[in-house]
């Protein structure tokens, strides 16, 4: 164990947090504007995601009990 050793720890650590420093925002930005949508049930005002929500009549409902 000497200085080198703990030299290529701390490149290590410092390349793994660039590596998600930099993986991070391209990722969040790609899906917040597919999903993530909140909808709120017609029936029991329960917030759902949109792609999850059933849609009839105009209405969301977020599951066949509230239909
Ligand atoms: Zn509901």
């Amino acid at each position: 164990m000497g200085i080198r050793f703990i030299a290529v720890v701390l490149l290590v650590f410092l390349g793994f947090y660039l590596f998600k420093k930099y993986r991070k925002p391209s990722s969040v930005t790609e899906q917040q504007p597919s999903s993530n949508k909140m909808v709120a049930c017609s029936t029991c005002k329960t917030h759902i995601p949109e792609d999850e929500a059933i849609m009839q009549d105009g209405k969301i409902y977020c599951s066949k009990e509230c239909l």
